[in-house]
């Protein structure tokens, strides 16, 4: 039976990376958020002075926050409003 430990824990460890730092749903959900190019081609009156962010479509507000996905070491990030909380755009890194 001892040499059921090894397998079983590969199997937890795959299952733990899956279901919680992978997550399938919110990953499935962060590819339907545009990237930031595609946020600026569908809104090119949006550009903001600095090149890794935009301003708000929606309210003009220039105060961009970010999240991560999952965790602070997950790299995809989900950038909203600061003022009117929109989901703008998706970074990776
Ligand atoms: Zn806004």
């Amino acid at each position: 039976m001892e040499y059921l430990w090894w397998p079983a824990s590969l199997v937890c460890a795959g299952a733990f990376y899956y279901f919680v730092l992978y997550c399938k749903p919110l990953d499935d959900y962060w590819h339907t958020i545009p990237t930031l190019d595609e946020y600026l081609s569908e809104h090119p009156n949006c550009k903001a002075e600095n090149p890794r962010s935009a301003i708000c479509h929606d309210c003009g507000s220039k105060r961009i926050i970010y999240r991560h996905l999952t965790a602070h070491y997950d790299q995809r990030c989900i950038h909203l409003c600061f003022s009117c909380k929109k989901t703008l755009f998706r970074t990776f890194g």
